[in-house]
């Protein structure tokens, strides 16, 4: 590698050491690095969670996500859904017209607080990511 390439870029992973613009590595990162936990270790989804027939599927959980969305601001005493369980009660039958999937409404709730934890969980995880991406520019200058 000679020193031209390497000037040409800003940014290296701190957890591969590959080198790139900045912004490249950045999305490398979360794309490449993204299961990174908290402790350092690479968490592989282990075969046993595929067992488990309660596990929501990414389609699955991307309707409930896209139906509270649209469905949320119609959620009031004067609109469609008068309290927020009349609004789980029908993401839980779009479910099952849509996608044939039987899910209680009190099992999108909890789909849905679930994500909610995991999300937050996740920006930790972000931040730590951009820390692993190392700024080439700034230790040369
Ligand atoms: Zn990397």
């Amino acid at each position: 590698m000679s020193e031209d390439y390497e000037n040409h870029y800003d940014g290296k992973c701190g957890i591969c050491g590959v080198v790139g613009y900045l912004q490249d590595i950045q999305e490398h990162v979360l794309a490449e690095h993204e299961h990174v936990e908290e402790n350092g270790t690479v968490n592989n989804s282990s075969p046993q969670q595929l067992q488990n027939t309660t596990e929501w599927q990414e389609g699955e959980t991307r309707l409930l996500l896209d139906k509270y969305e649209s469905y949320l601001p119609l959620v009031g005493p004067m609109k469609k859904f008068k309290t927020k369980k009349n609004m789980w009660l029908q993401i839980s039958k779009d479910l099952s017209v849509i996608l044939n999937v039987e899910r209680s409404p009190l099992q999108c709730e909890n789909r849905y607080k679930t994500i909610l934890k995991r999300k937050k969980r996740q920006l930790k995880t972000m931040t730590e990511v951009a820390a692993a991406v190392l700024i080439l520019s700034m230790s040369r200058k």
